[in-house]
């Protein structure tokens, strides 16, 4: 038996609807389960009917009428030997209202209430009740559906699949029997056939064991198809990086700070999964601010010291050129060769540059996605550090790692970096190919950043604070509100900001940055406004990520409303950089609607970001977290990674277990969730 939905002979129509539901094998049918129970087995007495739940009930119509006021309506009588119910149709046919006459006997299946015409049932499904019709044997399912398909069609689809395939189990039997799992074969059943006797809220809520059991299936799934990636990358093959110990200690010691524990954690996991013979693929973690450009400088300079070459690719020229500037600071006087390298170099310039990579004439390479262009090829990648990661699609990180293996069987480590904390619910499922590296202090003397939410009728006085500040020689940014729809819009208002600011403040300096300015007048403007001789930055979003001015204590932020948490938070991490108490202000414009209000209570309360990743995750689902250009990330259909947080260490464990004991159940089990071998967030 094949797995093909023509196998079961259903017509084309029915195999194009089910399509639409996601179900493309004989497979996905039996894994289409029902999103609720109806309970037809047995007939409730009118008296005892239970509030607000559904039931059948059986009786004999006694009054017939159709109403006008308050609208039209159907209302009947109906009554059994226990008592008498008032059932409203009111959407209905003429032929109904013949159908349903007087002295007639019927079964109504619906939810009874306290209507104000007494005990009734709106709109109850009913048939002709007749001593002949037996009732149901088993609760009946009610799956998920779309416009065109109906239950009793659905229905027959997956009795069919029931009767064509056999489920075998995929889990060992030691496993199920570990768990108090029940087999496969009866958590389908139940869920598909559940007998009258089942707890039909524990089916409904999903906490009755055959779900319990489909649940486990389906994040197990999930965990072995990363965790195989994980293995698989555990036999290739990466340069030994065996570093030098008392150059690095000796440059850590001359820093002007001290590092924190944290830092040093992060900094000995980076340095041990370097000196391993198979890539690091490691995801460091840490709240804006807390430090990671210097924890990715010293392991590049790991790397150089081990005879490879490093690379640091960002996501916009402003930070990669702020990264360039720093580490530049930090390693030339060691010696250490650096490069720039993005796109807006002159082809002359860049020619040199790709020169030089290839032969080993630089040791650091610092750029945007002109790292990942085809003409550049390294002499000796050993590491690829990417710095906000989540910016980047999953191509272009894999086209990194792949630069150095084209030719060479040696694989450069990778090291990924993001300031938008993964709650752990999805680096345990969506990001378990990766070890995670968590900085989770920010470093001493730091003080919280007081977040205000106004609205923007306040601006003039927001303004008079700012020129306060800077007075007193702080500076501050004033981001612009993103307008998605058009960049020449965005352009437009901060223009206006940056005139109307400018009027207000003849005695400061204010300077204008956005995405259209080219890379040597951004450049000019960030120098500024480093020197301070820029007090007040007008900027759009690009600002967002990265910028580093520990002088800078002010932030104000326009249309908050219209801004994402992870980005609230990124350009709140603009400030709170230095030792001096730090103030984000976010203007919106009301009215706010409800995901905004929710939004800004959040930003507003919360400054820790894990907190705020996981609050996000609650708002926004997994899919949307992980970014659009991480999209192609399938969702659970019956797991939720808040509500089955606790079974993702063990699923983990098992996942693990079965890859390396149970390989082929291990692939059965995948490809029994998964029509295609899904690509995870393979780096
Ligand atoms: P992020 O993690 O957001 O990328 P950065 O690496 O830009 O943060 O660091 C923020 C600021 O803190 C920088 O100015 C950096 O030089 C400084 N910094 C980093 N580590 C420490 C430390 N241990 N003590 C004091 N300042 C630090
Ligand atoms: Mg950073």
């Amino acid at each position: 038996m094949t797995d093909q939905l023509v196998d079961l002979k259903l017509n084309e129509k029915t195999i194009k609807l089910l399509n639409k539901l996601g179900i493309s094998r004989v497979t996905d049918l039996i894994l289409h389960f029902p999103y609720r129970y109806s309970d037809e087995t047995k007939i409730t007495l009118i008296h005892d009917i239970p509030m607000n739940e559904e039931c059948l009930i059986e009786g004999e119509v006694i009054a017939s009428e159709v109403l006008y006021r308050p609208r039209k309506m159907l209302i009947i009588k109906v009554q059994d030997d226990s008592g008498v119910i008032t059932c409203r149709f009111l959407n209905f046919y003429g032929s109904q209202v013949s159908q349903l006459s007087k002295g007639k006997r019927f079964r109504f299946f619906g939810e009874a209430k306290q209507g104000y015409l007494g005990l009734e049932m709106i709109h109850p499904k009913y048939h002709v009740a007749s001593p002949l019709k037996e009732l149901s044997s088993t609760l009946t399912p009610i799956y998920p559906t779309v416009a065109g398909l109906t239950q009793p069609t659905i229905k027959k689809a997956i009795d069919l699949a029931m009767k064509s395939l056999s489920l075998e189990d995929t889990l060992p039997e030691s496993v199920v029997h570990k768990l108090h799992l029940p087999c496969f074969v009866d958590a389908v059943k139940t869920l598909h056939y559940p007998e009258p006797t089942v707890d039909i809220h524990a089916l409904s809520n999903k906490n009755h064991p055959a779900w319990q059991r489909i649940i486990f299936d389906e994040l197990l799934a999930q965990q072995i198809s990363t965790r195989i990636n994980y293995h698989k990358r555990e036999k290739r093959l990466a340069p030994r990086l065996t570093g030098n110990k008392s150059f690095l200690t000796d440059f850590i010691n001359h820093l002007s700070f001290t590092l924190t524990r944290a830092q040093i954690r992060v900094l000995q996991e980076i340095t041990s999964d370097l000196k391993r013979t198979y890539p690091m693929h490691r995801l460091l973690q840490g709240d804006v601010g807390s430090g990671k450009t210097i924890v990715a400088t010293i392991s590049c300079l790991h790397t150089v010291h081990s005879g490879f070459q490093a690379a640091l690719m960002a996501p916009t020229e402003i930070l990669a050129e702020q990264h360039f500037i720093k580490i530049e600071r930090w390693l030339s006087p060691l010696g250490i060769r650096t490069q720039w390298l993005t796109g807006s170099m002159k082809k002359k310039e860049k020619d040199i540059a790709h020169e030089k990579i290839k032969n080993h004439e630089v040791d650091l390479i610092i750029g945007t996605h002109a790292l990942i262009q085809q003409e550049v090829e390294f002499a000796k990648l050993g590491l690829a550090v990417i710095d906000e990661q989540h910016r980047f699609g999953v191509e272009q990180r894999l086209a990194l790692r792949l630069k150095a293996t084209e030719n060479k069987s040696l694989e450069p480590h990778l090291l990924m970096m993001t300031a938008t904390p993964i709650p752990r619910t999805l680096s345990m499922s969506y990001f378990a190919d990766l070890d995670v590296s968590i900085i989770n202090e920010l470093p001493q003397g730091r003080q919280p950043i007081i977040t205000k939410l106004i609205e923007s009728r306040r601006r003039d006085e927001v303004i008079l604070r700012i020129r306060e500040i800077c007075l007193s020689g702080n500076q501050a940014y004033w981001v612009c509100p993103l307008i998605e729809e058009s960049e020449t819009l965005q352009l437009e208002t901060a223009l206006d900001t940056f005139h109307y600011i400018q009027n207000h403040f003849p005695d400061l300096q204010v300077g204008l940055v956005h995405g259209k300015m080219d890379r040597f007048e951004k450049q000019a403007i960030m120098d500024l406004f480093y020197k301070n001789e820029i007090h007040v930055l007008v900027a759009t979003t690009v600002i967002e990520v990265g910028v580093d001015v520990p002088n800078a204590t002010m932030i104000v932020i326009e249309h908050a409303e219209r801004m994402g948490l992870a980005q609230l938070h990124q350009l709140r991490g603009r400030v709170g950089r230095g030792a001096d108490q730090s103030m984000c202000i976010l203007l919106y414009h009301g009215p706010l609607n409800e995901t905004a209000k929710k939004r800004l209570k959040i930003i507003y309360e919360t400054t820790d970001g894990f907190e705020l990743a996981r609050q996000d995750l609650l708002i926004r689902g997994p899919g949307e977290l992980l970014g659009a250009k991480q999209s192609g990330v399938p969702g659970f259909r019956y797991a939720s990674l808040e509500q089955h947080e606790d079974l993702l260490a063990p699923v983990q464990q098992i996942a693990d277990e079965m890859i390396s004991d149970y390989p082929i159940m291990a692939t059965n089990h995948v490809s029994r969730w998964y029509s295609q071998p899904k690509d995870y967030l393979k780096a």
